[in-house]
């Protein structure tokens, strides 16, 4: 990494660096990093933490696991552990990604937030601004994640709850809730499965169905849902595929429209693909919500000082709320005057051609497909700059020690 602070007298310390910037160290920065190591490729990593995988370490609950099998996780060049289990914990998960930075001796710079990233027409590079540093280079790759800042939607009146109201990147486990009642908003596997948890501790979870929703086994004849839908997509179409995974789904766990769980009309799969809305994968909860330990409750009307009004003119007490309201892309805040993104921060391209932008932009784990989604990304990343540098490195048409940059 070379230094251009000469021609930056008065302004904010600069640094040329020698390969691509990426974004965010995260399971899809580490990833490009090190697909990049291996085509000869360095790189910088800035992220805004200070250690690696921070969604996982930081901001998931205690209790959570793999939801697909390792090997639909598995990062490129460098699997799991064999003695792990088919669902990693999320101790397990970390563990394997600590090792996978240490493989390849991937060093993030961390506590560096990325606050402005804009591409300089004139010299033909990104200026990349951190709180202390501007970083400058040929290619930047986008790997903040679709998780990168929680979504707290608006709820009537949630501001004059007397009690505690907390997003599940903030829960850790059910100890802090005991025999507590607790309103779980939101559906989707984080709501179902820390309503489980804190049925572990005695609270009384209640959880607010907003819309539809589609509930699979996780397994199905033993084998991984997720891992049958993968195998006969290659040999069924995908309408097919999904009145499979729903005849399957009605038989084991039942009709889940009379637990007040309705199902979309479209297909699981279909859904997922069309609008990245995951199907919840059932470790447990269903039969809690079957026993009556889990109720399953229409949208809020307004929270109270006490509890929640709800749509069907039921009325509350509860201890604490819980947003199970996911995340979101924070991309659009700091990437400027680039079109490649949608106003919510994912690629206008869809999966599998949103990973390559104009001008050395990239993007990797933007795919609304997990894991896997990041493995493929940054193996086509790594290709393409690879060739760039090769073609770059024999013509040495730029010397990277003289890069003028002048404002
Ligand atoms: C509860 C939960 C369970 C999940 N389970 C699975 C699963 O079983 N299988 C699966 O495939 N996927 C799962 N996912 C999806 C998950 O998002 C991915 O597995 C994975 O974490 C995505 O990696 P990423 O690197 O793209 O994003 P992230 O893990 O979110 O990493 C992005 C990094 O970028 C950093 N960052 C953000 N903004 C900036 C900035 N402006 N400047 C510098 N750094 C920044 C963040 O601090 C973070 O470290 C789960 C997600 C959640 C929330």
């Amino acid at each position: 990494m070379g230094s251009c602070k000469d021609d930056h007298e008065n302004q904010q310390d600069c640094l040329w660096v020698n390969g691509p910037i990426i974004v965010g160290a995260g399971p899809s920065g580490l990833a490009v990093s090190a697909c990049l190591k291996e085509n000869g490729v360095p790189s910088v990593i800035l992220e805004r933490s200070d250690c690696i995988s921070s969604l996982w370490q930081q901001r998931t609950y205690d209790c959570l696991k793999l939801h697909l099998p390792k090997q639909f996780c598995e990062l490129p060049l460098f699997g799991f552990p064999e003695n792990f289990p088919k669902y990693p914990t999320k101790r397990q998960f970390i563990s394997y990604m600590e090792s996978y930075a240490r493989h390849f001796s991937i060093e993030p710079k961390f506590k560096k937030e990325v606050k402005r990233a804009e591409f300089d027409h004139g010299r033909g590079v990104w200026r990349v601004q951190t709180q202390d540093f501007e970083y400058v280079s040929k290619w930047l790759v986008v790997a903040t994640g679709e998780n990168a800042d929680p979504n707290i939607p608006e709820i009537s009146g949630i501001e004059s709850f007397e009690g505690p109201v907390v997003h599940t990147s903030v829960y850790k486990s059910g100890a802090e809730f005991k025999q507590q009642r607790v309103l779980v908003v939101g559906c989707g596997n984080s709501g179902m499965e820390v309503s489980l948890d804190l049925c572990r501790y005695n609270a009384s979870p209640n959880i607010v169905v907003r819309s539809t929703i589609h509930i699979l086994p996780r397994e199905m004849f033993g084998l991984s849902t997720f891992g049958i839908a993968m195998a006969l997509l290659k040999w069924i179409p995908l309408r097919l595929l999904d009145k499979f995974l729903l005849l399957v789904a009605n038989f084991t766990l039942g009709n889940t429209d009379r637990l007040g769980l309705w199902r979309p009309k479209t297909g699981p799969i279909e859904l997922k693909n069309a609008t990245g809305k995951t199907p919840v994968l059932d470790v447990g909860v269903l039969s809690l919500i079957k026993s009556g330990k889990v109720k399953v409750m229409e949208g809020v009307k307004e929270i109270t000082r006490n509890g929640a009004k709800f749509m069907d003119g039921q009325e509350r007490e509860f201890d604490s709320i819980i947003l199970a309201t996911g995340y979101k892309s924070n991309v659009p805040s700091w990437l400027k005057a680039s079109d490649f993104f949608t106003g919510e921060g994912m690629p206008k391209t869809p999966f599998p051609n949103g990973w390559k932008g104009e001008n050395g932009l990239y993007t990797v784990g933007f795919t609304r497909r997990g894991l896997l989604g990041t493995a493929s990304d940054a193996i086509k990343i790594s290709r393409d700059i690879g060739d760039q540098w090769r073609t770059i490195k024999n013509n040495k048409k730029i010397c990277f020690s003289h890069f003028p940059l002048n404002r």
